[in-house]
């Protein structure tokens, strides 16, 4: 089976590799089409591109689009923070993600280490860590609304350092209730929901986002899937792909 990805990041944002670099990875592997999702503008967030970085990314990309046209379809999107602006017209898609949450107009992430979560837990949550889930919930479960996305990333990304359940239970009635609710939101939405292996490969994780019971209830629904690396290094640009073949999918976005 081939695949495809189109959750990538390069150097214009928090990758490792130049967009050229990671072209030339997905036509060695390949891949029929290569996706790029460069991180939206966003002040607070020093791993995304800078306004002036957006453009020169998309100058990039749709050179090697011309480039490599033989050889490689290349489709130039972009991951969309919620709490960014962008300019859609310049995008073949959209990912929308939510990568803080917020809490009187103040910013926190929940996937720049344990330690940043626990202290927006203590200092914006006063130690309820339910009530973050549910602040970080009902802004995933928004995403289409806010940003008319194309594909939803790492739906549970709040889980990200909860392997085992060491910090909440994802069976608390208050995180099934607050998830659930976010997901049958989305399943109303025109909008694909990615299997992100992306905290595979760098050992937070043994499975990918989201988790099972969650991909199942979208599957029942009838809802489509797509697989995405979400990737930082070039070494793992389809890393977990050939282990999830079986679940159905989406080949290409597009
Ligand atoms: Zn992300
Ligand atoms: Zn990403």
């Amino acid at each position: 089976m081939m695949f495809s990805n189109y959750h990538t990041h390069t150097t214009y944002c928090d990758g490792a590799d130049t967009p050229e670099e990671l072209v030339l990875e997905a036509i060695r592997l390949g891949c029929p089409e290569l996706g790029f999702s460069g991180h939206s503008h966003l002040t607070e967030d020093t791993g995304s591109m800078s306004e002036a970085g957006t453009l020169a990314y998309c100058r990039e990309v749709n050179r090697l689009k011309e480039k490599y046209r033989d050889r490689i379809t290349l489709r130039l999107g972009i991951e969309q923070d919620i709490f960014s602006e962008i300019d859609r017209s310049l995008f073949d898609y959209v990912i929308g993600a939510v990568h803080y949450v917020e809490k009187d107009g103040a910013l926190f992430a929940v996937d720049d280490g344990k330690e940043t979560l626990l202290r927006a837990v203590n200092t914006a949550f006063g130690g309820d860590f339910y009530a973050c889930i549910e602040a970080y919930y009902e802004l995933v479960g928004s995403l289409y609304e806010r940003t008319g996305c194309d594909v939803i990333a790492h739906f549970d990304l709040i889980t990200k350092y909860n392997e085992g359940n060491v910090l909440f239970d994802t069976e608390h009635p208050r995180y099934l209730a607050a998830a659930d609710r976010a997901l049958e939101h989305l399943i109303a939405c025109p909008v694909l929901l990615e299997v992100n292996t992306g905290a595979m490969c760098r050992g937070y994780r043994t499975v990918p986002y989201p988790a099972p019971r969650f991909l199942r209830r979208w599957l029942d629904a009838g809802k489509e899937l797509i697989f995405s690396s979400d990737c930082h290094d070039r070494r793992f640009l389809l890393h977990g792909f050939e282990a999830l073949k079986d679940i159905p999918h989406r080949e290409t976005l597009c």
